[in-house]
């Protein structure tokens, strides 16, 4: 086959799989090759979930049927889409026990992030300066933290964690003062998956009188949220982490402290005026019927099902290999979606080139420079650098089955046996 002949055919839909399935023909192991491309698994959930069929069929009528701009109210179709955004916006506010006018729609959690702490700063007194940050944030959190350190000249300190990458309440006990704008930390890591005692970390915020938001992206599919019982001001949330689509999210604010957050983007005025812009109405709905899922009374039995299937691949991971460590928390203070892993004397990156493009999962490293970084996270909970760059995040879900398991597994087990261990890692 000709380089330009392999190229066309790649560029077409689903034409990478065709590619492969035409080259790997003469292959010995033609047959097993086919059924893992057959059935790609994917265990990269808490990077970005599957849209869940019920929400797309609730989004159809919102892309043809009902056309109308939602801030229109002189016609029927405005007033129908205006109708829809208000459904969807109430299912958000009962997911998290909020009211409707604390949920303002964003393009995704960064932009709640960034508006949460970039907002908070943009109206800060002259005696609050400092912002608190966990040390194992999202990097939307820390950019947006240093970037109103920037623009507004305040002090950004991090915040250590266990070596579970539990928050030290006692650092932070410590280092809050008057003087604290804002703390967050967030409430579901999206590594390792360790859950925060957000709601002990607000007990110690109002003391001094500080802010606290938190990131709670990976939340929902772990657990219930409570906005009342976790006490705090800032909360934010992306669809498209649990089974809702890309580019919509939210950021719960609370109503008292809306005066208190300037907006990132001005316009005609839309959501009390904190983010100006026409509402993407599908997004909306679609955001409103993953979240009424996610939280319907199917989530409790939904959530033991994929911890069960987590468990069910780390026994089956060590049956294959001594040679791992499990990084962060067990038990419940866990997302029970979440398996990283640390395969020391490996190298992440390898591993995962060679599971292509059968397997899916992620490492957490951030590549900048064209070099990639080991995890902030990874390092924050004591990892070695060598140790980080040998840890893979698998995150299943809604989707996920015992064959994916078991098949993934294989896969595993048939790639690490071909790649030659680093020399400078752990147990070698
Ligand atoms: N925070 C966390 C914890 C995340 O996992 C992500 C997504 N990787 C984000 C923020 C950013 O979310 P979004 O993709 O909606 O901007």
């Amino acid at each position: 086959m000709t380089i330009h002949n392999a190229l066309s055919i790649v560029k077409e839909p689903g034409g990478y799989l065709q590619f492969l399935i035409s080259e790997m023909s003469e292959c010995p192991k033609f047959d097993k090759m086919c059924k893992l491309i057959k059935n790609r698994i994917y265990m990269d959930y808490q990077a970005s979930t599957p849209v869940d069929q019920r929400v797309i069929e609730a989004m159809k009528p919102f892309f043809f049927d009902h056309p109308g701009n939602p801030h229109s109210s002189d016609h029927a179709f405005g007033w129908e889409a205006n109708a829809a955004i208000d459904e969807a916006t109430q299912k958000i506010a009962s997911a998290i026990v909020a009211d409707p006018d604390e949920i303002i729609f964003t393009s995704g959690a960064t932009e709640g992030n960034n508006l949460a702490i970039i907002g908070a700063a943009g109206y800060a007194s002259a005696d609050r300066r400092r912002i608190l940050v966990s040390s194992i944030e999202h990097k939307s959190v820390f950019a947006a933290a240093y970037a109103a350190s920037e623009q507004f000249d305040l002090v950004i300190e991090q915040l250590p964690v266990d070596h579970n990458g539990i928050i030290r309440l006692d650092i932070l006990e410590e280092r809050l003062a008057t003087d604290v704008l804002l703390v967050s930390v967030m409430t579901v890591n999206n590594e390792i998956g360790t859950i925060q005692p957000v709601k002990d970390v607000t007990s110690l915020c109002r003391n001094v009188g500080a802010l606290i938001h938190t990131d709670a992206v990976q939340a929902l599919t772990a657990m219930p949220l409570d906005v009342n019982e976790l006490d705090v001001d800032f909360l934010s949330l992306s669809a498209h982490k649990l089974y809702g689509p890309k580019g919509i999210g939210a950021l719960f604010i609370r109503r008292d402290v809306q005066r208190l957050v300037k907006p990132l983007i001005y316009g005609g005025g839309q959501q009390n005026g904190l983010r100006a812009g026409t509402l993407p109405v599908p997004l909306c709905v679609g955001f409103g019927a993953a979240i009424e899922l996610v939280t319907s009374a199917d989530a409790v039995m939904e959530r033991i099902k994929i911890r069960a299937l987590r468990d069910q691949f780390i026994e089956q991971l060590n049956l294959i290999t001594t040679n791992i460590h499990i990084n962060g928390a067990s038990g419940d203070l866990r997302h029970p979606g979440n398996a990283n892993i640390c395969f020391r004397s490996l190298d992440a990156h390898e591993l995962i080139g060679a599971l292509q493009p059968f397997v899916a999962a992620s490492t957490g490293a951030a590549c900048t420079s064209g070099i990639p970084e080991p995890s902030h996270v990874l390092r924050a909970i004591g990892l070695s650098d060598t140790d980080a760059r040998a840890s893979i995040r698998f995150s299943i879900g809604r989707f996920t089955s015992g064959i994916d398991i078991h098949e993934s597994i294989d896969a595993l087990h048939e790639v690490m046996n071909k790649i030659k261990p680093c020399k400078t890692g752990r147990g070698l």
